[in-house]
């Protein structure tokens, strides 16, 4: 664990360098957008430890699976995340030698993360071994308002000499991945072109034939009036530049501003993207800087109010939640319904930039809340259009009748990932589909989007339960075998009890969902049927059968549902007796070994639990709890989240309070020691729902809000907005009691401890006194 992020409400701060630290500074201080997003790489060069990383939704590349043995079934390829030609870039020359933090003495180093305003910063004064001193001070964000473009000013002055320099702001096609195979490189040149003060380049990935056009527009803006300055282009095999010399006095300084623009082929038809890309350049240049600034402030400022959460009295909580939903908003902003959330976001290489089961395990909640509902659902026909690939990829691994599985690793809806445990056995993701869908419709009450998309992607989600699924003749049940349940501390269970569940639970939404529709949607129910060549008695009659003969191990003595077959098997030791120079467990032990222990990586029964609460009531909740809680290791970012929702559900919030910490600063503070590699964006929406569903206690039932809202002994107050259903509800807990304000056209009644309450039309109820806040 880390401390060296400066506790601030608004910012996120890094003062002095400590080179050991770069990349870790590098993943916390990224920028996006939800189209782009980049590492806080320097502008200038540096010599040091970085992970240069620039990135572009949707790009990516197809690495062929490389494994020892190979397996029927296995895909084809691993998809990568790509480097993307970079933009940022300005190689600095002071009198003919490189300005490179790595070799030279830094007086004075700041980078700050304003989330407020959207916008990276980072000043710092360095000297030269002949005393020479640099000052720079460098700003940059991509746009949210032009999507497509982002901006820098880069401001140099000479402090105590008179010297000569030279500037080149370049773009750099010559990029590779950390995690490439053999040194690959992923891109080639495509095209270059450059015009007075602007360049344009190219390039395109090998075999996906993604085409990038990055284009650069510089400007120089001395202090006071004009300093006389050269230009000459600069070409290196994919290195394209500007070449800019001037003088600078002592006490001058003159300032780059970099406009550039990012244009994917995805989004524009590939004869046309040098010629779109310099009529952009030109658009946002006239716009200026300054501007672009101003309406990026602006632009943040209706995010925030639509989804900051407001903590008294507790700073490093209070920075810690604004960093999470800042870095969610940059990753995906929900207007491309091709588009997902990756786990590392544009902040690393690993995990390939796929969509995963976190996305509507863990991210849909947060977008629900806080974002229009055309976000959500975007997330959802994600999913809807890659029905067909899901049914095909049911196929290559023998199931049949338009049985579905979603693959757990995607870019364009075929399976990408080649770990065998993962590919053929994490099923478990069906169930997390499925239920987004349960979710959504929940939340927003939008009953037609079963019609529309919902029920197709139910009933092929069932049809591959149907099929999973076996009889034993030995138990007289269902069984499900040879699986890995979130869990991947287990690989080859025998019906592991949240897969078995959401199993059922999935073909049970199906039953429901079938007559549901009918009803309300005749036609369209008519239309679904025939598309999917539903035999509805048949397979019902099937669905049926199975939801009522599910086998599911528990141990009855303990009250608890078993994780799977011959969990008691194991030896059961409390994971605070591990030796701290052990954990984490995957970096010090065998598979072999971990396989073999009790310990759980994430949240598996207590997923299970987490999801379908209302079936359960507390104290199973809590045998549950207090039986894996000691064996869980949190090896997944994705676990604390869920820790801290059950333990402020039964009450007890000083663990609440520990897991909302852990999930919260776990990037800021670096506690799996893995920031370096990208940050943990999935797992955000998680510190997310710790507040909310957490602390908060906020669920829907029955188309009602309803919360149980505790506080932490720590806080003064917590205070958040959601969306829901056409209105935007303010939620304040305080010592003195809950503050309920909307801003919607119609009173809404609102259930506090179970207690309904009327909150009038554009005003607020203040509800104190009597309740366990
Ligand atoms: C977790 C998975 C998760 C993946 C991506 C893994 O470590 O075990 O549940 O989907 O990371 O976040």
């Amino acid at each position: 664990m880390k401390n060296y992020i400066k506790h601030d409400e608004w910012n996120i701060i890094e003062e002095g360098f400590n080179p050991a630290l770069n990349k870790v500074s590098e993943s916390i201080f990224s920028i996006g957008n939800g189209r782009m997003g980049q590492r806080a790489n320097f502008e200038e060069r540096y010599g040091g430890e970085s992970l240069q990383g620039s990135y572009v939704a949707g790009v990516y590349y197809p690495d062929k699976t490389r494994v020892g043995w190979w397996k029927n079934g296995y895909p084809e390829y691993f998809a990568k995340v790509l480097n993307a030609p970079s933009w940022i870039g300005i190689d600095v020359f002071v009198d003919g030698e490189p300005l490179d933090l790595h070799r030279l003495e830094i007086l004075r180093f700041r980078r700050q993360l304003c989330m407020k305003d959207g916008y990276l910063s980072r000043s710092f004064t360095a000297r030269f071994e002949d005393g020479r001193e640099v000052a720079v001070e460098a700003t940059r964000f991509c746009s949210l308002v032009d999507d497509e473009c982002g901006a820098l000013s880069y401001r140099i002055s000479a402090r105590n000499f008179d010297g000569r320099f030279v500037v080149i702001p370049y773009l750099d096609g010559g990029v590779r991945n950390m995690d490439s195979n053999y040194d690959e490189t992923f891109w080639e040149y495509v095209a270059a072109s450059t015009a007075p003060n602007r360049s344009v380049l190219t390039m395109r990935t090998k075999k996906t034939d993604f085409w990038v056009t990055t284009g650069m527009h510089y400007e120089l803006l001395a202090d006071e009036g004009r300093i006389q300055c050269s230009e000459q282009d600069v070409r290196r095999d994919d290195y394209i530049g500007k070449s800019v010399t001037f003088d600078l006095a002592a006490g001058q300084s003159i300032a780059v501003r970099k406009y550039a623009v990012v244009l994917s082929s995805e989004n524009h038809p590939k004869a046309d993207m040098e010629a779109r890309a310099s009529a952009m350049l030109d658009r946002v240049v006239a716009k200026g800087f300054d501007r672009m600034m101003a309406e990026q402030s602006e632009a943040w400022g209706q995010k925030w109010e639509e989804s900051d959460i407001r903590i008294g009295g507790d700073i490093a909580a209070q920075q810690a939640i604004r960093f999470n939903i800042f870095q969610l908003h940059q990753t995906y902003s929900g207007e491309d319904e091709r588009l997902n959330i990756g786990p590392k976001g544009f902040t690393g290489e690993k995990y390939g930039g796929a969509t995963y089961w976190d996305t509507e395990a863990y991210c849909l909640p947060f977008y629900l809340a806080t974002a229009p509902p055309a976000v959500a659902k975007n997330l959802l026909l994600y999913r809807y259009r890659h029905l067909p690939k899901a049914i095909e990829n049911a196929r290559k691994l023998g199931f049949d009748g338009g049985a579905a599985l979603f693959p757990m690793v995607t870019m364009n809806g075929e399976e990408c990932h080649n770990e065998w445990e993962i590919t053929f056995e994490e099923i478990h993701r069906n169930g997390a589909i499925a239920f987004a869908i349960y979710n959504y419709v929940r939340y927003t009450g939008d009953d037609e989007y079963l019609a529309d998309y919902g029920l197709e992607v139910l009933i092929g989600i069932a049809r591959f339960w149907a099929q999973r699924v076996n009889w034993s003749e030995y138990r007289q049940r269902y069984v499900i075998l040879g699986v890995t349940g979130p869990n991947e501390y287990e690989n080859n269970v025998n019906n592991n009890w949240y897969t078995n569940t959401m199993a059922v639970w999935c073909l049970t939404y199906a039953l429901e969902a079938l007559p549901a529709v009918r009803h309300a949607w005749p036609a369209k129910y008519e239309a679904v049927i025939t598309r999917t060549a539903f035999d509805e008695r048949h397979e019902t009659g099937t669905w049926e059968t199975i939801v009522e003969k599910m086998y599911y191990p528990v141990d009855g003595e303990r009250g608890i549902f078993l994780q799977q077959d011959g969990f008691l098997d194991k030896e059961l030791v409390p994971a605070e007796s591990l030796p701290a120079e052990q954990r984490p467990l995957n970096q010090h032990w065998s598979w072999d070994r971990i396989l073999r222990s009790c310990y759980i990586k994430q949240a598996d029964v207590l997923q299970g639990i987490y999801l379908l609460e209302d079936r359960f009531d507390l104290e199973t909740i809590r045998r549950n709890v207090d039986f894996y809680e000691p064996l869980t290791v949190h090896e997944s970012s994705l676990s604390p989240c869920v820790h801290a929702i059950l333990a402020a559900k039964l009450g007890d919030e000083e663990r609440a309070y520990q897991f909302y910490l852990r999930t919260a600063r776990l990037d800021l503070d670096d506690y799996n020691n893995d920031t370096e590699d990208g940050l943990h964006i999935t797992s955000m929406a998680g510190t997310w729902m710790s507040i909310v569903e957490g602390f908060a206690g906020m669920r829907v039932r029955d188309g009602r809000l309803h919360f149980s809202p505790m506080l932490p002994v720590k806080w003064q107050s917590y205070e958040f907005s959601i969306r829901f259903r056409g209105t935007v509800l303010t939620v304040k807990v305080s010592r003195s009691g809950v503050l309920l304000a909307h801003s919607g056209s119609d009173p809404l009644t609102v259930f506090v401890f179970g207690h309904p309450y009327r909150v009038p039309r554009e005003a607020s109820v203040e509800l104190a006194g009597g309740h366990r806040i």
